[in-house]
């Protein structure tokens, strides 16, 4: 159910209005809109009594949301959702892209630092980095835990760029909550649910990954766990799903971008490094990416992949990035937006070093 307010309603009406929900034994989400504020209800099981919510001050109609998930939904907010950090440019969704790159794994203080002092130099404005890595082997690399978590803050500040980490559990959520912006949940936790309630609970942004066999409703229904605690700062993530084609990792499903956005407000990036798991198929998916209407791409860089301790063979070097964000940067306006570049801190050798790369 859903409560539409009038364009005019004060904040006083809006605010009665949850009270009233709330008695009715109900959750109040109030989403404000361009035009008007639309307040979700949720924690009905069946038919709602709508009480007498119709008749209160301000109020423009109440009507019924039919699909499974609602706050997520387009019909309660027809507005792109934009997630903005304090004190930085730095956006996902609305017109600008959203860059998000760095390695699969932070491996050690040097790689990482490296890493990101070229990222940052080409102009991207989030770093990727894995504390706790959910791999499919027990022996393979777990991840440095909390000291990845603390080179990451110490390249927040060194290079002015954003920090997104995964989270695996309960345990690991609260930490990467604490020192990172934006809270990852991966792919093969899409469905835990008591994960999710609990990034919730959180006030930072959720970035969720599609689950490898998750049909659009199923990706959906889990930023409608996390958007039912209170976070409505959700961040879709498209990363391939499970097929029988053998000539990628993953068979990355492109044509989920526009199904989701015509369906819901949250914005939607893709990763086409998990996507296809082949250095040489990141950059022509990254553009397709761009062109298919997604808001931003999550890329996995390292400076020496051959090295790396995971995803070496997806991994592209920091002068594809580079080329990659060219590239990006002139074909966004063509589908109505703009690349933003230099939201981190470059240094001069790292600019050096990608000139000198171009020219090769
Ligand atoms: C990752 O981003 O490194 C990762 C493990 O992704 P996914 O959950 O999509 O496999
Ligand atoms: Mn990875």
């Amino acid at each position: 159910m859903l409560v539409v307010m009038k364009a005019q309603a004060t904040q006083e009406q809006i605010q009665a209005v949850c009270e009233a929900i709330e008695r009715l034994g109900f959750r109040a989400h109030p989403l404000p809109g361009a035009q008007r504020t639309a307040i979700g209800i949720t924690g009905n099981q069946g038919e709602m009594d709508r009480g007498n919510l119709e008749e209160l001050p301000g109020v423009a109609e109440v009507i019924r949301v039919s699909k499974a998930y609602k706050l997520a939904s387009r019909d309660v907010k027809e507005e792109d959702t934009v997630i903005r950090f304090a004190g930085t440019d730095a956006a996902i969704g609305g017109r600008s892209l959203a860059i998000i790159a760095g390695p699969c794994s932070i491996e050690s203080r040097e790689q990482a630092m490296a890493i990101a002092e070229l990222v940052a130099a080409s102009g991207a404005q989030f770093f990727r980095g894995g504390a706790y890595k959910p791999r499919t082997s027990p022996y393979a690399f777990q991840g440095l835990g909390l000291e990845a978590l603390r080179i990451m803050a110490e390249i927040r500040t060194r290079f002015g760029l954003r920090i997104v980490t995964e989270a695996i559990d309960n345990e690991t959520l609260d930490l990467a909550a604490e020192w990172a912006d934006v809270v990852q949940i991966g792919a093969r936790n899409m469905q835990n649910y008591s994960l999710l309630k609990h990034a919730g609970q959180l006030r930072k942004p959720v970035l969720i990954k599609r689950g490898l066999s998750a049909t659009l409703e199923e990706f959906l229904m889990a930023a409608e766990y996390v958007m039912s605690e209170g976070n409505y700062e959700v961040i879709l993530c498209e990363r391939g799903v499970r097929t029988f084609a053998d000539h990628t990792r993953n068979t990355l499903d492109l044509s989920i971008v526009p199904a989701i956005r015509r369906v819901s407000h949250l914005p939607i990036l893709v990763d086409p490094s998990h996507g296809t798991g082949k250095r040489d198929s990141v950059l022509p998916m990254a553009r397709a990416a761009v062109a298919a209407g997604a808001d931003g791409i999550l890329v996995e860089v390292h400076d020496h992949p051959e090295k790396a301790l995971s995803d070496g063979p997806q991994s592209i070097y920091p002068d594809q990035f580079a080329r990659m964000m060219d590239e990006l940067e002139r074909i966004a306006p063509v589908v109505g937006r703009n690349l933003p570049r230099g939201g981190g801190y470059a240094t001069e050798s790292a600019l050096q070093s990608i000139h000198e790369s171009k020219r090769h």
